[in-house]
């Protein structure tokens, strides 16, 4: 199952909960032999699959830096050498750093580091040689979590121009909840702008702040004029007559 928080939802026609649970339900019959493999992007904290995540193995995928041995698993703040940049293309030559040493590494390092990756799960550790040490959580969700720094299939160049460009974004906020999303693998913080999409109707509405009929003193004139000339101002006659309170 991809994109599995749309299907974390209740369709509007069905009482059986959401379709992820449907589809657990249909296979209940295989007991704890039973699998569903499923993945997402994290859209929201309290998302399925946020919440899958935390209450299962929460594993994390860590690479074992070149330089100096340890296990490692780099974060957004590990990823240099692009916000100073006067320019895109100069954004390309970001580079991610080992959390434990500091060293840069070079693209074709950290491409093969991942080949040898391996996944720690909560509550474990792993040492210099690769061994996991620790008992996996006491969970049937067997959960990891992969971001930028452990994809082979995104470019670490590609990685700094998104940030740098979504840095001088004029949407920074969604540019920024994009990239938590898509790219570190993190639930986005709430938007604080919320916006609503605007109907021409309302529009109109809100341009007007007098009830149908309703003519102001400053407008006599106007319908002086009017009234001279054609046969609408009979009609805007009657009306102003009707309001005469907020006439000279
Ligand atoms: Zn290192």
């Amino acid at each position: 199952m991809t994109d599995a928080e749309k299907l974390h939802a209740v369709g509007a026609g069905s009482d059986e909960g959401t379709k992820l649970r449907q589809l657990e339900g249909r296979i209940r019959c295989y007991g704890n032999r039973k699998r569903v493999y499923v993945e997402c992007t994290v859209s929201e904290e309290h998302g399925c699959i946020g919440q899958e995540s935390l209450a299962g193995s929460s594993g994390l995928v860590h690479q074992s830096c070149h330089s100096c041995g340890e296990f490692v698993a780099p974060e957004r703040e590990h990823l240099v050498s692009w916000d100073n940049a006067a320019e895109e293309l100069g954004a390309e030559n970001a580079t991610f750093s080992c959390p434990a040493c500091g060293i840069v590494w070079q693209e074709e390092d950290r491409q093969r580091q991942l080949q040898q990756s391996r996944v720690v799960h909560r509550d474990q550790t792993i040492d210099r040689t690769g061994t996991v040490i620790g008992e996996l959580p006491r969970s049937r969700t067997c959960g990891f979590r992969y971001s930028a720094a452990a994809n082979s299939f995104a470019d670490v160049a590609m990685i700094g121009v998104e940030e740098w460009r979504a840095k001088r974004a004029v949407d920074e906020e969604l540019a920024e909840r994009e990239l938590m999303q898509w790219t570190w693998a993190w639930p986005p913080a709430a938007r604080k702008k919320v916006e609503e999409p605007l109907e021409v109707s309302t529009l109109m509405q809100r341009q007007s702040v007098l009830s149908r009929g309703t003519v102001l003193i400053r407008f006599t004139a106007i319908w002086n004029s009017i009234v001279r000339q054609n046969t609408y101002g009979q009609s805007l006659k009657r009306v102003v007559a009707k309001n005469e309170r907020f006439l000279k």
